[in-house]
């Protein structure tokens, strides 16, 4: 069963600093049709539900010109209901633990969830996709093109050619 908050057998709690490193702004609200932790899916599919992505005044002209040239997308969420104390976790409640940075546990220092999803249309601020994984309500962070096919429009940089050269 998904944890909630409860601690499972072998898993390590740490003292999260109080310090704060940097800042965010919700650029939206999303709506899915998943209200408890324990309905949600795992991992958003992309033959999923529709599910509603609300983006905020002053955000919503980052979405008019050229959202929909990229039939997925790649979201960034705040899974806000997450502890954010836990190490070591034991996904399969088995007492065999995992590090949290070799999972995808909306559990870690900072909750922050992706999902590539398939967008299906757009109301006004709204984009309508599937592949969501999270709650009614979740904080949106951040809309990018799905990296497998974004070309970017700038100019290429020296870097863009820099390979590993073997000594
Ligand atoms: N696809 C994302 C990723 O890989 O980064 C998230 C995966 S995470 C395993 C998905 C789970 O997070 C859901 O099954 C649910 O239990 C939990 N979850 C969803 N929305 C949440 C929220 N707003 N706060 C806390 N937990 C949430």
């Amino acid at each position: 069963m998904t944890r909630k908050d409860q601690i499972r057998p072998g898993e390590q709690a740490v003292a999260v600093p109080d310090r704060i490193d940097a800042g965010l702004v919700f650029v939206g609200r999303i709506h899915t049709p998943w209200t408890d932790r324990l309905q949600c899916p795992r991992q958003g599919r992309l033959d999923g539900p529709i599910c509603r992505v609300e983006v905020f005044p002053p955000w919503a002209p980052a979405i008019l010109d050229g959202v929909e040239l990229s039939a997925r997308l790649e979201l960034l969420y705040w899974l806000h209901l997450s502890r954010r104390d836990l190490v070591l976790q034991s996904p399969a409640s088995d007492g065999k633990t995992r590090g949290t940075f070799s999972i995808r546990s909306p559990v870690r220092p900072n909750p922050i969830g992706s999902s590539v999803v398939v967008l299906r249309g757009r109301e006004g601020s709204t984009l309508l996709v599937q592949g969501l994984d999270c709650l009614d309500g979740t904080p949106l962070l951040d809309i990018k093109p799905d990296r497998s096919d974004f070309k970017p429009p700038a100019p290429r940089q020296p870097g863009d050619d820099d390979v590993l050269v073997s000594r």
